[in-house]
């Protein structure tokens, strides 16, 4: 359909993680998922929604006047009037980040937007769906965030870091744990023993407003 999109939710929350983290940000959550990973927070948005027209949605973000608009899911990718929204965002002002899975595409996506990129480690039981040729596609504006769950995932984020040379492509490089899996702690002493040029990150707003929805 023109001009349209499946949407979960819009609201003004904190950034809880990326480099944005703390910052007062507009969420977009766009409905729909072809992943499915184990340890997923945001379930409720793989159904349901309803239809919002394209300028619906950029008058309600802009009715918070916010500086931050981050786009999210589910996959925002899989609605291909995902990129005509982020565009028009950029258009409109905001610094935008778009949320991504890393299993589809992102050649198109506007170059202004901050594109923050999962790597699926083996916990996430959806690692045979990375798209690796999408890292030729990461800037230096750009974040890949791999959630871990174990040691085996550690040991493979560390591997990948290696093997494609993420540390010197200038965008940020971020480790989180998986709230409640995974003790953040053990993930710190991991990262500062071997000297992993990453930013580890925990979710703030599952400290604030644990697994709420509209956070
Ligand atoms: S890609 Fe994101 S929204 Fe989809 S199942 Fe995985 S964590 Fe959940």
């Amino acid at each position: 359909m023109a001009d349209t999109l499946r949407l979960t939710e819009i609201f003004y929350s904190l950034q809880g993680e990326t480099r944005t983290m703390g910052l007062p940000t507009v969420f977009v959550r766009l409905t729909g998922c072809p992943l499915r990973c184990t340890w997923c927070d945001s379930e409720y948005s793989f159904h349901g929604g309803s239809i919002h027209a394209l300028d619906d949605i950029l008058a309600e973000v802009a009715g918070y006047r916010p500086r931050y608009v981050t786009v999210t899911g589910g996959e925002p990718l899989a609605q291909p009037n995902a990129l005509p929204l982020m565009r028009a965002l950029c258009d409109a002002g905001y610094e935008v980040n778009l949320e991504t899975s890393g299993a589809l595409d992102i050649a198109e996506v506007d170059p202004r937007v901050s594109k923050v990129m999962d790597l699926k480690a083996p916990g996430s039981g959806e690692h045979a769906r990375n798209r690796f040729d999408n890292l030729m596609h990461m800037g230096p504006n750009d974040q890949l965030k791999f959630v871990l769950a174990d040691r085996v995932d550690y040991e493979w984020a560390r591997m990948q870091i290696d093997q494609h040379g993420l540390a010197d492509k200038g965008g940020e490089l971020l480790l989180s744990p998986v709230h409640g899996q995974l003790n953040p702690r053990e993930l710190a002493d991991w990262i500062v023993a071997d000297n992993l040029p990453v930013r580890m990150q925990l979710q703030m707003h599952k400290y604030l407003w644990g697994e709420e929805p509209g956070h």
